[in-house]
């Protein structure tokens, strides 16, 4: 694994970065890309974020980016960085961008990352890469902006539920406080992070909480979120971003899973758990990962198949 300092000597010498957050971009993907884009124009690059598809409505505030299609016509560039990005196969069908460059980087805060491309920092202890992006920015001596700052308020924000996770450590407070400081726009960001739910969201939400099974005498929920749940609910986007981490609040829940089927078969899974399972353990068994309250993985195989195995997995690991 690299250091903060190999990093910064490896933007420096770029000229021209093309920025991947991770597939299905959350706030943390979207935010740090973005602040980093921001760090490198700062210091004279070209520097482009290129998502993997729209941002979620939620995200939609959060100016610069554009979304990737294949074949489209890309400037050069000379070094590519994938960022929150927990293994290669998180970058999707970017990767070839990412494999393909004169050089690459890698920068993410997911203890289960491999190490991958030419330069990989790491730090499994931070609550968000948004964090490592800010240490970035204090590190080379960069000013933040208001726009950088709302970019990493967003990015920590919303990695740690809005401060209320246990990975919101005094770090994190004392960044945020920061970044309020730089002009961070925090109540507009808690509004359109929160409180912009699509009706349809709503219900399908509801839908969620109505079809909690538990199990092991109560400390275990899942939730099978099926392709028919969200025709009924009218829902035609695939982020349950804010139904992930809501049966873990149920009281002697010490894991839960939202298990979602995507249009394409696929079922991806959000491990959620309380103080004494280790989420990312279980997802790396099923080739995931992640960190240890909140980890993930995905999977083609029916959802009832992918449900036994999972109840299997978690049974040998509460012992
Ligand atoms: P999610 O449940 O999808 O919100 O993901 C929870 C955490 O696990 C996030 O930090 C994700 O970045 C991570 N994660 C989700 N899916 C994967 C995967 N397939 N491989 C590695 N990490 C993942
Ligand atoms: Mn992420
Ligand atoms: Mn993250």
């Amino acid at each position: 694994m690299s250091t903060k300092e190999q990093i910064s000597a490896l933007l420096l010498k770029s000229q021209s970065v093309l920025i991947l957050p991770h597939i299905r971009e959350d706030g943390d993907a979207a935010g740090s890309s973005l602040a980093l884009a921001l760090l490198l124009k700062a210091c004279g690059k070209e520097a482009i974020v290129l998502y993997s598809e729209p941002l979620v409505p939620t995200l939609q505030f959060l100016p610069g980016g554009m979304v990737y299609t294949e074949g489209m016509e890309l400037p050069a560039y000379d070094l590519c960085v994938a960022v929150d990005c927990a293994a290669p196969d998180r970058i999707g069908s970017r990767l070839p961008l990412f494999e393909n460059a004169p050089h690459s980087a890698v920068i993410d805060h997911h203890g289960t990352n491999p190490g991958y491309g030419d330069v990989c920092w790491v730090e499994g202890s931070s609550a968000a890469t948004g964090l490592m992006i800010y240490d970035l920015y204090i590190a080379m001596n960069i000013a933040i902006s208001p726009a950088s700052a709302d970019a990493l308020y967003t990015a920590i924000f919303t990695d740690t539920g809005g401060f209320r996770f246990s990975s919101t450590d005094a770090r994190v407070l004392r960044t945020a406080a920061s970044l309020l400081d730089a002009g961070a726009h925090h109540t507009k960001i808690y509004t359109e992070v929160y409180e912009r739910v699509s009706p349809q969201g709503y219900l399908l939400t509801a839908r969620a909480m109505s079809k909690t099974k538990m199990y092991f005498g109560g400390s275990v929920a899942i939730i099978c979120l099926t392709q028919e749940d969200f025709i009924a609910a009218g829902e035609k986007t695939e982020n349950t971003d804010n139904i992930s981490s809501l049966p873990r609040t149920i009281d002697g829940v010490e894991l839960s899973v939202l298990l979602r089927e995507s249009k394409n078969g696929e079922i991806h899974a959000s491990i959620r758990t309380k103080a004494r399972i280790n989420a990312a353990a279980i997802a790396l068994s099923f080739g995931g990962g992640g960190h240890e309250r909140a980890a993930g993985f995905t999977v083609k195989e029916p959802m009832d198949t992918v449900e036994e195995k999972l109840l299997a997995a978690i049974e040998a690991c509460m012992h």
